[in-house]
Order: structure tokens, then sequence, then C-alpha cells
């Protein structure tokens, strides 16, 4: 097997949105940038596909909401909240985030296709399908590149910056030494689509039923309707040993819109399971070598902000590897700026997020008879709409150099 040797300043390995942002913000700063990507494309189904408010607020900043949504998507402007058949609250988005009042649905592969195609128009980008890292190269305890299979090559990629992007399973993680301050998991989100209705209105639903279970609707781009619930963790599989049955029972207790696929219902094949974890990393950052994304901080799918919350690490990231590079200093320390900038709003919102899970999972029986005409008085009231403002809109906008602004007038990008 021959082994190559290829050399760029940073080498990201995982073009999974994180990668793909980061990789676009270094290239357009004049840095040969690497992603490296496992797959053999982008089709990937059941990933983040909703971007909530977090997401417009951010790529207006960076200049480039308008061309992302030249792309194929299409836009969720209400949430609504039911309580076994009442309905607790009514909410806009632009009740949330009047700037950009609406969440955005992108499937992955369309939006990761839109940055790579804006990456590829400056030279210094390059991405390689179908290239899996498995090493680090390694000296005197400072990271200088990876060593990754791609095709039949065995190929060594010597850089000053290596990026983990490579998401909730991290290899990076794992190879460079990482430990986590804390992980938790308090369900599974078993996820299904159907087909939308005739005289379908795009909304987000949430439903709360007696049995502390939470089903989630959630239109799909183009004419599907996503579905989930919450189980405990590990029900699946005692759902799966109990018989479609079982399960045709949890879907009976659902909303209305999801019976009839419950009764035709024959097999386990149509439900993803994703467990709904929460971590972070200690400390994100070694010697040339730097994780982001779900690679350093998991979060739960409580409002659906993950990928939201990978592309701000990774612009963040963008501007402190360039700092880095042009100091040429690549040191922890230099590198560890990322998680500074970043360690509170994602702490926060992972409390949070743990906060109302935990409630609904744990909490007494008595308490659950009262909560929904205490939430439904609290959104009457206004009261409750900060909880969802806080997960669904950064609070503090994040401090970004205009070298990473994509200016209106395509000639002058650079
Ligand atoms: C079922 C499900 C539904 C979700 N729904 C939402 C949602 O609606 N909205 C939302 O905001 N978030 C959602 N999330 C969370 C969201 O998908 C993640 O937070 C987000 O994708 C993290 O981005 P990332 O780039 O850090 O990692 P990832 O998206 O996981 O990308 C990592 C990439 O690295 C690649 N990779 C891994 N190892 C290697 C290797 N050794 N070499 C090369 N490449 C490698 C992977 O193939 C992958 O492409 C959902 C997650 C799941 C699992």
């Amino acid at each position: 097997m021959a082994t190559r040797q290829h050399r760029v300043d940073v080498c990201i390995v995982g073009g999974g949105p994180a990668g793909m942002l980061l990789g676009l913000l270094l290239a357009k700063q004049g840095i040969r940038t690497l992603v490296l990507e496992q797959h053999r494309d982008f089709e990937r189904e059941y990933r983040g596909e909703v971007l909530m408010p977090r997401f417009a607020q951010l790529f207006s900043r960076l200049g480039l909401l308008d061309y992302i949504e030249s792309f194929p998507h299409s836009k969720l402007k209400q949430v609504e909240i039911f309580s076994q058949n009442e309905t607790l609250a009514r909410l806009s988005l632009s009740e949330i985030y009047p700037p950009h009042p609406y969440a955005l649905w992108m499937p992955q592969p369309i939006f990761l296709d839109a940055l790579r195609q804006k990456a590829e128009t400056f030279p210094e980008f390059e991405l390689w399908f179908g290239a899996t890292a498995e090493a680090l190269i390694q000296e005197n305890g400072v990271t200088l590149g990876v060593q990754a299979q791609h095709g039949e090559d065995l190929v060594e990629i010597s850089a000053q910056v290596t990026v983990g992007a490579d998401g909730r399973t991290s290899r990076l993680h794992r190879l460079g030494g990482f430990e986590d301050a804390y992980q938790s998991y308090d369900f599974d989100v078993i996820w299904f689509s159907i087909p939308q209705p005739e005289n379908y209105t795009a909304t987000a639903q949430f439903y709360f039923r007696d049995n502390h279970r939470a089903y989630l609707l959630l239109p799909k781009y183009p004419k599907l309707i996503q579905c989930g619930f919450m189980t405990a963790p590990g029900e699946f599989s005692q759902l799966r040993q109990q018989g479609v049955s079982a399960m045709q029972n949890l879907l009976l207790q659902g909303p209305e819109a999801i019976h009839a696929f419950a009764r035709e219902l024959s097999d386990f094949k149509p439900f993803h399971p994703l467990q709904a974890r929460i971590s972070f990393t200690r400390q994100w950052a070694k010697n040339g070598l730097l994780l982001i994304g779900d690679a350093a901080h998991t979060c739960s799918p409580a409002g659906a902000i993950g990928v939201s919350i990978a592309l701000e690490t990774a612009a963040v990231a963008a501007d402190v590897i360039a700092g880095a590079l042009a100091q040429g200093d690549v040191s922890e320390r230099a590198l560890s700026q990322v998680q500074a900038m970043r360690q509170s709003e994602i702490q926060t919102v992972q409390r949070l997020q743990q906060n109302v899970t935990r409630f609904m999972f744990r909490k007494a029986n008595w308490l659950m008879r009262i909560l929904p005409r205490l939430a439904k008085w609290a959104f009457q009231l206004g009261l409750a709409q900060r909880f969802p403002r806080r997960l669904l809109v950064n609070q503090s906008p994040l401090p970004l150099s205009d070298r990473l602004v994509f200016k209106p007038n395509p000639q002058n990008n650079a």
C-alpha cells in the first residue's frame, strides 16, 4: 500500500456542520485547509435539520444567510405545545427572535453541500470524501497532523493545527487523550417520518402526555412530518423484544396525526433511536490540536440547537486559529481561547436542557397533574417565553472579526 505525504496549514477531521464551516472560514482567510470526511458524500438520514433562530443570527452576522437561503428549504414560524388535547401555548417565533422570526428546515446534505460550494471558491480549500483519520502524528507532546486512510492510500497529513470536528463519537477525542468534565444521558428520542396530510400547516408541535412522554412533530422538507417521542434510556430495545404491538400501543397514546402510521406498523424498520446525551470535554485544546462541535460539547435534542451551537464554536475557532497561525503560536494556551469564549454559553444551555428533561421524567405525579395549568398561565402572562428564548437565541452575540464576514458583492469575498 502506498503512503502519500500531504501538507496543509490546518487539517480538519470531520465534514459535518462544524468542520465544513470552519474549513470555509479558514480558506476565506487564505489558510490552506483540508477537511477529511469518512463518508463518500453528505447523504445521511436523521441528522440535525432544523436550524433554530441562533442559526440565522450567526449566518446573517457572517453575511451568509441569503446565500444559504438560496438553497431548497422550508421555514417554520410557529411552535404549538399541547398537554393531552389542550393547547398550552401557540408561540410565534417572532416572539422569540423578531429579526429572524423563523427556524429553517434544510436537509443536512443540502446545507453541507452549500458550504462546500462556497468553500471551493477559495483555492486554499480541499475536501476529501472517503478519508478516515486513523492516528495522530505527534512528537514531544505536540500534534503535527494525522494519518488517514484515503481510498487505497495511507496519507500522512502534516498540519500546524489539527482539528477534531468528528462528532459525538469523536476518534480524535480518544486519540488525543481528552477527558469529559461531565456526561449525562436522561432519555432517548425515537425518530420516524410520515407523509404530510392534505392542508397541512407547517408548525412544530410538542405533545406532553400523562404517561410522562413527549411526542414531537416537525415539518420535514419537502413533504414529510418528522416525528419523535421520548423514551427512557435503552427502552427501545425492550420495545423491540416486546414486539410491534407494544410500539403501536405507545404511538396510539400520542397525537392523532400518528395513529394511522401506528395501525399500519408491521416492523421496527421506520425507527431511528437517538441517545440524548449531553457531554462537555474538560479541555478542548492541546498543543497543535483542538476539538470543536459535538466532539467537544454534545447538546441534548431539547430545542434542536445542536447544529447551531456547533457552528457557533466553528466560527469562533476560525478567528482563534487564524490569530494563532499569524502569531506562530499554536500552543494549548493559544488554542484554548476557543473554549474560553464558548464555555459559559454552552454550559448555560446544557444546564437548561438538563433541567427541562429531568423535570419531565422525575417529578412527582401530583406536580405533573398541575403542571399543564401552571405552564398555560406562564405562557399567557409571557413568563414562560424566556426559556425557549434562552435556548433558541444566543443572548451574547459572538465577537467575530470582520475577516470572517462575507460582503454582499461576490467579487469582494476574499
Ligand atoms: C437523529 C439526530 C437528530 C438531530 N436533530 C437536530 C436538529 O433538528 N437540529 C439541530 O440543531 N441539531 C440536531 N441534532 C444534533 C446535530 O446533528 C449535531 O449537534 C451536529 O451535527 C454536530 O455537528 P458536528 O459537525 O460537530 O458533528 P457531526 O454532524 O456529527 O459531523 C461529524 C462528521 O465527522 C465525520 N467523521 C467522524 N469520524 C471521522 C474520522 N475518523 N475521519 C473522518 N471523518 C470522520 C462523520 O462522518 C461526520 O460527517 C440531531 C442529531 C441527531 C443524531
